[in-house]
């Protein structure tokens, strides 16, 4: 089953200084994933323009959706529109589209259109711009070649509804359709070490899955396990099946003599 190969780059020196957690990437790695999207890079990249380029550079030659956060801002370090032209090889031009909107947004305030808010309307040439429904810079839409290219803003309350009211909606013809789901089980009283070869027997059951332990508790005196995995199918009924075969095998794996004592219980 293809999935579209999905790259995240999330922009800003505040985030390599460890001042901001990067919960951007987070938050879209879950959503791109759930939309049925193979995410298979994370990249963060200062303020530079020369790094956020060649980062593109190759998120663009290999992947199918490319969505970057931060750097759109009115300040002289908000520079992603400038590298995302210069990635392009295309010239940064006024926008009228999102003239109109940073325009709109200045509108009820008593603000003039200084450059520094000009620049938020400035886009790569043919770049379709973003609706911010809650901040004054826009986003910007490029399809190149293969990908579709998204820059959306940082900020967190600003980029979310951007990505569910636009992004999302335009990346539906390039999208598999399928449902993916996550159930989990959290297994007590077995060290993570021993339950890998159960775990193992049990994503027999479902080798298209993505299982994954993440141990929680102390590994020698009060073992605890949290056990995911995630499942891709054309119907959620299929894909709840799918993983509640994996996590039903475990169980009785676990509860057989496996786990000597284990107890577990099922989300
Ligand atoms: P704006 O248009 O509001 O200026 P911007 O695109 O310029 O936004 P940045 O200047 O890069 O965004 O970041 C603004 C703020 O957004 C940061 O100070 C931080 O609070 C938050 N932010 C930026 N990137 C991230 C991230 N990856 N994860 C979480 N929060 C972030």
């Amino acid at each position: 089953m293809y999935k579209p190969i999905a790259w995240i780059i999330t922009i800003g020196n505040e985030l390599l200084v460890g001042r901001i957690v990067d919960t951007n990437a987070a938050w879209l790695a879950s959503r791109l994933t759930f939309l049925g999207a193979s995410v298979r890079r994370i990249v963060t990249v200062g303020d530079t323009v020369d790094d956020i380029v060649a980062v593109l550079r190759d998120a663009l030659a290999s992947s199918d959706i490319v969505v970057t956060t931060g750097g759109l801002g009115p300040t002289d370090d908000d520079i992603t529109m400038e590298a995302v032209a210069a990635a392009l090889n295309l010239p940064l031009v006024l926008n009228r589209e999102a003239l109109e909107h940073v325009s709109r947004f200045y509108s009820t305030k008593p603000a003039e259109l200084t450059r520094e808010r000009l620049k938020m309307a400035l886009l790569p040439l043919g770049a379709k711009p973003i609706p911010n429904p809650v901040g004054a810079a826009p986003g910007a839409h490029v399809s190149v070649g293969r990908s579709e290219l998204f820059v959306l803003p940082g900020v967190p309350r600003e980029m979310k509804p951007m990505f569910d009211s636009y992004v999302a909606d335009k990346l539906k013809p390039i999208l598999p359709e399928l449902c993916v789901r996550e159930k989990s089980v959290v297994v007590k009283g077995v060290a993570e070490a021993d339950l890998a070869p159960l775990l193992r027997r049990a994503s027999r059951e479902c080798v298209s899955c993505y299982v994954k332990s993440h141990p929680k508790g102390h590994e020698a005196e009060s073992p605890l396990v949290d056990v995911r995995v995630l499942a891709s199918a054309p119907t959620c009924e299929e894909a709840d099946a799918m993983a509640q075969r994996v996590i039903g095998r475990l169980m009785e794996l676990v509860g057989g003599g496996g786990g000597g004592g284990a107890s577990s219980s099922v989300r």
